[in-house]
């Protein structure tokens, strides 16, 4: 009877993994052939000066418009185009239309200090990336000071010297690194001695909460160690004016979120930049945070 059932269970397990192979190798075609068919498009976060409501750059953020799957949001394939590589030819594409997007910004007269670009754990392993990255900024015509590339904290655990080296020779030809999802990952404060980082981003699940509990407690340590060592510090996914207040408050430098704006198309972005500070307290009389 067990036996029997153990039979119906493991044939249930295996139906149930072979439709999992076989979505997974389906949804793995249809990215190669998004890839030829141009079907990625990239949308563009403010980040803000929370003293000044400046715009100060933008995160450019990858989604699929899919015949097959619709409008397909990153956290569904970028783990499926790194396990297969894909994310090498994507995170190409990638780099050179936001970096293509920042200078025609700048054409277009926008006043941005950095295009943000998210790498990962793949991408940053490639042999050849900082000869890669520099020929992109040749080819785009973008100033390296002007591209930041956003890694997580996971790239860097365990990472050995010629990751380390890579770090330097990026920051040696001017580009920027940030930390992203600051303090979820295998956080070590030795890697901020040991790597030229120039930006923490405090992870959204840390500004959740704000001003309440223990997000109080990280974000504020956070910002004292990123200030302490002359980092620049982002705080992710800020959407209630309260969370505003308490992060520029305690001097958190910039934001980015839903309070702000979400990612936009580059037209959308382009327009939003042109149209100076955002005026966060207008729509929440008695909480005039931009003063
Ligand atoms: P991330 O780099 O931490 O990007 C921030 C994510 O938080 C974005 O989601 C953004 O839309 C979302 N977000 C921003 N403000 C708020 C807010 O106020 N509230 C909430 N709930 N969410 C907010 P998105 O665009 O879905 O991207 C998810 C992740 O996918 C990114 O996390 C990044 O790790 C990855 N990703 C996106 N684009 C690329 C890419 O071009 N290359 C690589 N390798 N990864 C990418
Ligand atoms: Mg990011
Ligand atoms: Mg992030
Ligand atoms: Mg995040």
């Amino acid at each position: 009877e067990a036996k029997a059932q153990g039979r119906g269970i493991y044939a249930f397990y295996t139906q149930a993994l072979t439709r999992s192979a076989r979505v997974r190798m389906e949804m793995e075609a249809d990215l190669r052939r998004g890839l030829v068919r141009e079907e990625f498009r990239l949308n563009f976060q403010p980040v803000v000066d929370l003293v000044s409501g400046r715009i100060v750059g933008a995160e450019a953020l990858v989604r699929w418009q899919s015949p097959a799957h619709g409008l397909v949001p990153p956290n569904r394939f970028i783990p499926l185009a790194e396990e297969t590589g894909l994310i090498e030819p994507l995170g190409d594409w990638v780099l050179e239309e936001a970096c293509r997007q920042m200078v025609q910004w700048s054409a277009a007269g926008a006043n941005l200090d950095f295009i943000a670009v998210n790498l990962s754990p793949r991408q940053f392993q490639r042999g050849a990336l900082c000869e890669h990255m520099e020929s992109v900024l040749r080819r785009t015509g973008l100033p390296a000071e002007r591209l930041e590339v956003e890694i997580t904290e996971n790239v860097l655990f365990g990472a050995a010297a010629a990751a380390e080296r890579k770090l330097h020779d990026m920051r040696d030809s001017g580009v920027r690194i940030a930390l992203d999802d600051f303090g979820t990952g295998y956080s070590s404060l030795a890697y901020l001695k040991r790597f030229p980082i120039s930006k923490l981003k405090i992870d959204r699940s840390f500004v959740h909460d704000l001003p309440r509990a223990a997000d109080a407690e990280i974000a504020t340590a956070i910002i004292s160690i990123a200030r302490a060592l002359g980092l620049d510090v982002v705080a992710e996914g800020i959407e209630a004016p309260e969370q505003y207040a308490f992060l520029k408050e305690r001097g958190c430098g910039f934001g980015q979120g839903y309070l702000f704006g979400r990612a936009v198309t580059s037209e959308r972005f382009l327009r939003l930049a042109l149209q100076g500070p955002i005026a966060t307290g207008a729509a929440h009389p008695g909480s005039a945070l931009l003063h």
